[in-house]
Parts: C-alpha cells; structure tokens; sequence
C-alpha cells in the first residue's frame, strides 16, 4: 500500500496508473476509520482496479465553535485497517497541501445545501464542496464512493457531478449500524456507554417514522411531531432538526407520495449526532 503525503506524489501515481488504463476508485474520509468507511473501500474495490483513499481532517468544514482541533485521530490505526482492506494507496496531505496560504477559490450550491444541517453549520458545506472537487480534480477518479450517513452531503456531490458535468460515476453505501442500531461515526469515540444508549433514539425514531408510515400516516407534520416526542423524554438529548424531505432534492414534503428520507441531527451532550432513513411509498 503506497502511503502519499504531497500533491507531487499524488500526481505521479495517478499518471502511472492512467497509463495503465485502470479505473480508480476514491473513498474520501476524514479518518478515525470504522466498518462504515470500509464499507465504502469495499464498494469502491467492486468498481475499480485501483483504489485510494484519502483522509484529511478538511479545516474548512468546520465552525470556528465545532471539534476540529479535538476531532479523533488515529494514523497508525487507520493505515492498517486500510492496508487490511487491501487499499492500493492512502493519500494523508497536509492543510497546506491542500490550502496553500493564497487560496481563494470556494465551491457553494444554491439550493440543495440550504436546510437541514446548513442551519446549524453555516459555511459546512461549502467546505465539503471545496474539499471534495479539489481531490476529483487530483485523483481523476472514475467512481468516488460515500456514505448515505451523510445523505445531505452525499446529495450534494450528486448534484455538484450533475451540474459541472464532472466525469465519474458516485456511488452511495448505506449506513452500518452497531448490532443495537446506532450508525458508526468516527465522532462516537466522543460518547460514555450511557450517551451511546441516549443516542439510540436516532435510529430508533427513524424505525418509528417508518412503522407509523406503514400504518398509513402519510402526512409529515404529523409523523415528525410524533417522531419529536420520541426526544422529550430524555433530558441529556436536544433535537436539533427531525425533517421528512424528498429523497432526491431534499425539499420539504406536505405527504409522502414520492420516496423520501427522514433526517435527524441531534445532540447527546456536546456530540453532535447524525442519521437518517428511507420511507418509501
Ligand atoms: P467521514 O470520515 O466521517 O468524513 O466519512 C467519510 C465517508 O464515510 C463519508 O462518505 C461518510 O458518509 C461515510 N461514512 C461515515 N460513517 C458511515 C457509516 N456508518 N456507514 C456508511 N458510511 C459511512
């Protein structure tokens, strides 16, 4: 496995690699790796020759009151889980490599990453914009793979690739869970054993929108205020948004007549917490 740190070394490969005409698959991570993200090195091996994965705690991503600095971080560990997962390459560039000190250019779509998350994490998704294009134009993947954990940002890349006419294809994976149904996340190391039981009320209120759903209530503002009071009850849990939105745009829906995607974020003491869920007609 081929460990990169520079843009040099980065390119290089990627040259090699086009010589050769094999197809390369992109995971992009911020590291801290679990079964989530090989899921994703998985998925990309199934569709390419070469695989790269890169992990790089983007700064830009975060709010200046959010967790960069203290965001988990374990190299040695992520390398070999990855080395076990038979990546071809790791691509860990430094801020600087990335944001060089006269950098100014931003990615930012409209409409898409207007709601939800935007709310709370003004600027967020600007980041992952910015971030992501920046290694499509290095790595020149024919597939980039990422989670339907972050089903926002996963809509906007599909729809970044749409409207710059990008050529590679984006692949989503669904979210991997613990046996009890919270979604891994690279930000529950943050978590005691008793907040990992309050959080279970994410996944717990998407199964029950789903349930209720199924049971033939179909208007959202009465299956969210339902799914809310799921969060009343415990005292160390703020909701931040429970939203039922169309799965393709992620527009907010009056009846459920098209699929759509419950999507939550809350958080369990000062974790920040994220999941989400089909419900489909
Ligand atoms: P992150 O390192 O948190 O930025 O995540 C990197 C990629 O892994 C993103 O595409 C995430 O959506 C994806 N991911 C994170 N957690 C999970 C999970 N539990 N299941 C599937 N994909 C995930």
């Amino acid at each position: 496995m081929q460990i990169l740190r520079t843009l040099a070394e980065m390119k290089a490969l990627i040259h090699t690699w086009k010589d050769d005409d094999q197809l390369i698959g992109l995971v992009p991570t911020m590291g801290y790796l679990h079964e989530g993200h090989l899921a994703l090195v998985k998925k990309a091996r199934e569709h390419s020759d070469r695989v790269i994965v890169s992990i790089f705690v983007n700064p830009t991503q975060f709010g200046p009151n959010e967790d960069f600095q203290r965001y988990p971080r374990d190299e040695a560990g992520d390398l070999q889980k990855l080395k076990d997962a038979k990546t071809d390459a790791v691509f860990l560039p430094t801020p600087d490599q990335i944001y060089p000190a006269d950098f100014q250019t931003t990615v930012h779509l409209s409409k898409i990453t207007c709601g939800l998350c935007s709310m709370t994490r003004p600027g967020h998704f600007d980041g992952v914009a910015t971030v992501v294009l920046k290694l499509f134009h290095l790595v020149k993947p024919d597939v980039a793979v990422f989670g339907e954990k972050d089903y926002q940002q996963l809509a906007m890349i599909r729809q970044m690739v749409k409207d710059l006419n990008l050529d590679l294809e984006i692949l989503g994976v669904p979210t991997l869970r613990t046996q009890e149904g919270l979604a891994l996340s690279s930000r529950n190391a943050y978590l005691s054993e008793r907040e990992k039981e309050i959080a279970l009320v994410l996944s717990q209120s998407i199964g029950f929108v789903q349930q209720e759903y199924r049971q033939g209530i179909k208007n959202v503002s009465e299956l969210s205020a339902r799914a809310k009071k799921l969060f009343e009850n415990e005292p160390q849990l703020f909701l931040e948004y429970l939203e039922i939105v169309d799965a393709k745009t992620l527009e907010p829906l009056a009846e459920i007549i098209q699929p759509a995607r419950v999507i939550i974020a809350a958080r369990v003491g000062k974790t920040r917490l994220i999941d989400n869920g089909p419900v489909q007609p």
